[in-house]
C-alpha cells in the first residue's frame, strides 16, 4: 500500500506540528510554511481572523473579543477545531499555488512519543477534516533523527533529545524504533517563564512572554560566555504599575535558565541508565544530537556534554528536523513503512 506512496506530481506533505511553530514540507518545494501555532479567533463570531505569524503579532495586543489562541499546548492537540482549522488554512494553502486539479494530500505527520490513542485518533481526525486523503503518524523523535541524517534503521544506537516549546522528547533509537525514551512537559516556555520569574522577584518588574523569549534568545546560556552581554528590558512596575526599564545580565539569565536545564540534563541521565548496555556504549561513542528550536540555547551542547561526559551536537537547522525529516519519509516509503507508528485505524 506504502509503496505507491507517491505520485510524480503529488502535492503529499509532511508536518511538524509542533507547540510553538508548525512547519510544512512537500517534495517539490521543500519546506514551504514555517509559522507559529496561533490562530487569532473573533470570540463573538467565532470567525478566523489571521493564522500563523499574522495571529501572532496579535498574541498579547487583542481586544477583549479577540483571542489569539494557541491550539497545541505541550505537543498535543487542546483545542480540536482551533487545530484542524489551522491545518485547513495551511494545508489550503499549499495547493492554491497550484493551477491544477489535484486528489486530497497523503500526510504524514509527527506526533509525541508518549501521545494516547485519544490523542492521536484527535490529529488524524484533524488532519482529514482539513483535508488530507489519507495520514501517517510518525513519532516526532524518530522524524527529528531522520531529519539530522542518524542512521535510524541500523543496528546502532542514537539519542536524540529535541527540545521544542512545550515539550522535551529524549529518545534512544535503534533498529527504526524508538528503544527508550523520556519526556517532559518543560521546554522553550518553561526557560522563558524562568526569566519572567526572575525578573518579577528581582526587579518587581513584569514582562511578557514574548519579551522573555527575545531576552533567552539574544543573551540566554547555559554555559559562561566568552563576553559578557548585557541587554535592556522594559517592563510593568508592580509597584506603581507605570512602565520601567532595567537591565540584565547573561550571567543573571543563565542563572535564572539553570533550573530547568537541570532537570533536563537529569533526565538524560536517567534515559541512559534505563537503556540497555550496548546502545550506552553506542552512544558513547556517537554522542547525543539536539534537535528542536531548544537546541539553539547558547552553550547547552557543551553543558550537556560536561554533564553527562559524552559528546553532544546540535542538528543541523535543528528548528526543521521533524519537517525535514517527514520530508525523507515522503519519497523513501521503504523506510516510512520501518518507522511508521500504527494508526488509530488498523487497532
Ligand atoms: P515546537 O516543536 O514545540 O513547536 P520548536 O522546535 O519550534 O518547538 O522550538 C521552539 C522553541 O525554541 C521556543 O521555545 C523558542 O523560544 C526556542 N528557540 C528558538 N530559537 C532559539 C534560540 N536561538 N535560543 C534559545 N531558544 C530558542
Ligand atoms: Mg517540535
Amino acid at each position: 500500500m506504502i509503496n505507491k506512496f507517491l505520485g510524480k506530481f503529488s502535492k503529499d506533505v509532511g508536518i511538524d506540528l509542533g507547540t510553538k511553530n508548525t512547519l510544512v514540507y512537500t517534495q517539490e518545494k521543500g519546506i514551504i510554511i514555517d509559522e507559529p501555532s496561533v490562530v487569532a479567533v473573533n470570540k463573538r463570531t467565532d470567525e478566523i481572523l489571521a493564522v500563523g505569524d499574522e495571529a501572532n503579532i496579535m498574541v498579547g495586543r487583542t481586544p477583549s473579543h479577540i483571542q489569539a489562541i494557541k491550539p497545541l499546548v505541550d505537543g498535543v492537540i487542546s483545542d480540536y477545531e482551533v487545530t484542524e482549522k489551522m491545518l485547513k488554512y495551511f494545508i489550503d494553502k499549499v495547493h492554491s499555488e497550484s493551477f491544477t486539479l489535484i486528489p486530497r494530500p497523503r500526510v504524514i505527520i509527527g506526533v509525541p512519543l508518549d501521545i494516547t490513542e485519544v490523542e492521536k485518533k484527535a490529529v488524524e481526525d484533524a488532519a482529514k477534516s482539513a483535508g488530507a486523503r489519507q495520514v501517517y503518524l510518525i513519532e516526532e523523535s524518530m522524524a527529528a533523527a531522520i531529519g539530522a541524517r542518524l542512521p535510524v534503521a541500523d543496528a546502532t544506537a542514537t539519542m536524540i533529545v529535541d527540545i521544542g516549546g512545550g515539550t522535551t522528547e529524549i529518545s534512544v533509537i535503534s533498529l527504526g524504533g524508538v528503544v527508550t525514551y523520556k519526556t517532559l512537559k518543560l521546554a522553550g516556555n518553561e526557560l522563558d517563564n524562568n526569566i519572567i520569574q526572575f525578573i518579577r522577584e528581582e526587579f518587581n518588574i513584569l514582562i511578557g512572554d514574548q519579551v522573555a523569549e527575545n531576552i533567552k534568545t539574544r543573551i540566554g546560556s547555559a554555559t559562561e560566555l566568552k563576553e559578557p552581554i548585557e541587554m535592556e528590558v522594559r517592563g510593568r512596575d508592580l509597584i506603581n504599575g507605570l512602565p520601567r526599564a532595567v537591565t540584565i545580565s547573561d550571567s543573571q539569565v543563565r542563572d535564572a535558565l539553570s533550573k530547568t536545564i537541570n532537570i533536563i540534563i537529569e533526565s538524560i541521565k536517567t534515559t541512559l541508565e534505563k537503556t540497555p548496555p550496548e546502545l550506552v556504549s553506542d552512544i558513547y561513542e556517537k554522542g547525543i544530537v539536539l534537535t528542536g528550536g531548544g537546541a539553539l540555547l547558547r552553550g547547552l551542547d557543551k553543558e550537556i556534554a560536561q554533564a553527562t561526559k559524552i559528546p553532544v551536537r546540535v542538528a543541523e537547522d535543528p528548528l526543521t528536523c521533524v519537517v525535514r525529516g517527514t520530508g525523507i519519509l515522503l519519497s523513501d516509503p521503504e523506510l516510512l513503512e520501518k518507522v511508521l507508528t500504527p494508526s488509530t485505524d488498523q487497532l
